[in-house]
């Protein structure tokens, strides 16, 4: 008879951007997870850990070293549900929750819609690998800050007045015109086209600036030499980060929501990342110069949404089918998955109500065990579960248990 309760094996991956050593959470999680035989190395960065069943990183069962999706493929109505499957018309798993661990910038980003995804996986297969869309979250585990979608119009606009940029206005040096979006996108296009010496010699213009130049923005002068060291001072990306994107602190439990063409660029922290079952990316800065995706591209499709800070938080809500009342939901719209966050104190249980769909559960912290019609299974650190469409979980915590849970029904 098939489970219903899946122990997996997941593993980290090594980029530059990633944290070193026992510093990433994702290798620590990592090398808490049975049957990996994952061993930090001290020397290495490393970025995320995958909990899915995407193909560059794929999720095993630890009983027996199946891949995950090939086991779901056995018996999709089992595992996914019928609802999922009438939804999604695949047995794929349709999201894919990740661990990152970041020590620098990640590359300035946006994941195209699935309109264009679907253009570029035709025309480029071996660099666009899906045709879907990867509208994603981002939880904080530790302190987190993230570049995320546009700054209010008005702040973009009186930045812009600032001598050493104005050359990258639609309108140059001469009179000012009403500042639009369609402005905001010839400054973005201009910025990330400048060439190096430009780029360095407008940092240099804006580092020889007092910092009330900068008016509410005075954190611009910190974080650029900040930037600077991270790649070099002729990275496009610099620029449009500081001065038309939001910059943004989250406290653990904190998360933002990145829609499909929003622009971003994640720069510290340790991060729960749920997303569509995609691997998409459109990149133009905060990476060496050949990495770049087409500058025109990546312009034409920017959306500019969010275009506040406040509008790129999706706050946690009460979770309506928890019993016990310890998990909060964060559900962004227009997405494929919801994320759970269950913290069961000490000695207490957590009961969440079956869903139409899969749950892929990661344990960041404690002990316990999970009963799922009447099987326990051990629940620790590092462990990370596959519950199949239609049950309902219970957690008992004997050393207080913190979970993330990434659903869809
Ligand atoms: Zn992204």
């Amino acid at each position: 008879m098939p489970q219903s309760v899946i122990q997996l094996k997941c593993y980290c991956n090594e980029y530059p951007w990633g944290k070193q050593g026992s510093q990433s959470a994702a290798a620590r999680i990592a090398s808490k997870t049975p049957g990996t035989e994952f061993q930090i190395d001290e020397s290495k960065p490393y970025a995320e850990m995958w909990f899915g069943t995407y193909p560059d990183l794929p999720s095993y069962v630890l009983e027996t070293g199946e891949n995950l999706q090939d086991l779901i493929n056995t018996n999709p109505e089992h595992y996914l549900g019928a609802q999922v499957l009438n939804k999604f018309g695949h047995s794929n798993l349709p999201y894919l929750p990740k661990v990152l661990s970041i020590a620098k910038a990640l590359p300035l980003q946006l994941h195209p819609n699935k309109e264009l995804a679907a253009k570029l996986h035709e025309k480029e297969p071996s660099n666009f690998t899906d045709p879907n869309h990867k509208p994603e979250i981002a939880i904080a585990l530790t302190d987190f800050e993230a570049f995320c979608g546009f700054k209010p119009l008005d702040d973009v606009a009186a930045l812009m007045q600032l001598e050493p940029l104005k050359q990258f206005l639609p309108w140059g040096h001469k009179t000012t015109s009403k500042f639009t979006d369609q402005t905001l996108k010839h400054v973005v296009h201009s910025m990330l086209s400048a060439s190096e010496e430009t780029v360095k010699q407008v940092e240099e213009g804006l580092a020889a600036l007092p910092v009330q130049a900068f008016g509410k923005h005075d954190n611009i002068p910190s974080l650029l030499p900040r930037l600077q060291n991270q790649y070099d001072k002729t990275d496009n990306g610099s620029l449009v980060a500081l001065i038309t994107m939001n910059y943004l602190r989250l406290a653990p439990g904190e998360s933002i929501y990145i829609p499909a063409d929003g622009i971003h660029a994640y720069l510290s922290g340790d991060i729960i990342e749920c997303m569509a079952r995609s691997n998409n990316v459109l990149n133009t800065g905060f990476c060496p110069r050949a990495d770049r995706d087409s500058v025109d591209t990546f312009c034409s499709v920017l959306s500019f949404t969010p275009h506040d800070a406040k509008e790129a938080i999706l706050p946690a809500t009460p979770y309506k089918g928890s019993k016990s009342g310890h998990s909060s939901v964060y559900a962004p719209p227009m997405s494929e998955f919801d994320m759970l966050k269950t913290n069961v104190p000490s000695g207490e249980n957590e009961v969440l109500a079956p869903v139409g769909g899969p749950s892929m559960v990661v344990c960041t912290n404690g002990e316990g065990e999970l009963v799922v019609e009447g099987r326990k299974v051990a629940v620790k650190e590092g462990y990370v579960l596959f519950i199949r469409a239609g049950v309902e979980v219970e957690y008992k915590a004997s050393k207080e248990l913190e979970l993330y849970t990434a659903f869809v029904q």
